[in-house]
């Protein structure tokens, strides 16, 4: 049986006041329990839009959105109990030290514990005690990721999370998403970071002028993007059979040694390694990037 999705949008649209475009026109989604979503697309989109309606901070022109099978716009209060947000904006708290800060949000929010905040903390070596103003952005960005996660919500809505945050911390938060995720929470997640959506979505949406343009799981694209690999052969390299390959192009090319581009299907090159004593091999992973490039740049796909 099909589970109820945990957010979905309904022929969204909305156009601002005076403004001749909309800035969302129809788009429909659903995002399922434990699934995390990329919403992607170029400045402008309409993405902070989308997310904007969700938490019910600006009202749909035409359809509608849910959240836990609850609307939006009716049900606000009680959308928002389930959710864990994460705006990138924590400009209006600058006065209040991390400790307030979170101690402030949980008030509006359900129960928390007060142990898996402190583990938090301790986690993202975050400091409570100093005034939120006085931290670097990423230091800043670390109590808005702990807040939007403290309450351990069903539905987490991230605006460029790691934005700020060094590699070590973006570690830990993606550690938390797969937590999150493992819990059954859904995850609607705003990136520009090729590298992070591949790594943490299961799914992605493109948006482009207002439009959902195409929704793609991350594991088609890597079955559609091309792999690099160094290969070196115990003898020397079978270059008549790597000739044959369908989707391969060699890079460069030694006695013993090949560096080649594999696209789609990798089946019929490992064929080729078992036949050959390989003495070593380095595999690329997949490389999405002009994947995802193709989406912002191409007009008309
Ligand atoms: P993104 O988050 O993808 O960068 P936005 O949702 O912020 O995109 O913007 C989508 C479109 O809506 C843009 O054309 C933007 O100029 C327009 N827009 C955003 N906010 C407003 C507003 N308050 N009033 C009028 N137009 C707006």
């Amino acid at each position: 049986m099909q589970e109820t999705p945990r957010i979905t949008l309904n022929k969204l649209s909305k156009k601002y006041t005076g403004s001749p475009v909309y800035a969302l026109k129809n788009v429909s989604l659903n995002i399922q329990p434990g699934e995390v979503y990329g919403f992607l697309g170029p400045n402008g989109a309409g993405k902070s839009t989308a997310i904007r309606i969700l938490l019910n901070f600006l009202q749909p022109t035409e359809g509608g959105a849910t959240v836990c099978n609850l609307d939006v716009v009716d049900d606000s209060i009680e959308v928002k109990r389930n959710i864990g947000y994460l705006s990138g904006d924590l400009s209006l708290y600058l006065k209040m030290t991390g400790e307030q800060y979170l101690k402030y949000m949980g008030e509006l929010q359900p129960a928390t514990s007060k142990a898996y905040i402190d583990e938090l903390i301790k986690r993202f070596k975050a400091e409570p005690k100093k005034k939120l103003g006085q931290l670097s952005r990423g230091n800043r960005q670390k109590f808005g990721i702990i807040q939007a996660f403290m309450h351990q919500p069903k539905v987490l809505i991230l605006d460029e999370p790691t934005s700020g945050l060094d590699p070590l911390m973006q570690d830990e938060f993606y550690k938390l998403i797969q937590e999150a995720k493992n819990k059954g929470s859904s995850v609607f997640i705003s990136s520009h970071i090729m590298s992070e959506v591949q790594r943490i979505c299961d799914r992605v949406g493109i948006i482009r002028d207002g439009k959902l343009i195409s929704e793609l799981s991350i594991a088609e694209m890597e079955g559609k993007a091309s792999h690099t690999f160094d290969i070196t052969f115990k003898d020397k390299v079978p270059k008549k059979e790597l000739s044959f390959l369908k989707g391969c192009k060699i890079l460069s090319i030694s006695q013993n040694d090949v560096s080649l581009v594999m696209q789609g299907r990798l089946s019929s090159l490992f064929a080729i390694l078992a036949n050959n004593e390989v003495i070593k091999i380095n595999l690329g992973s997949a490389d999405l990037d002009n994947e995802f490039l193709q989406f912002y740049k191409n007009k008309d796909k």
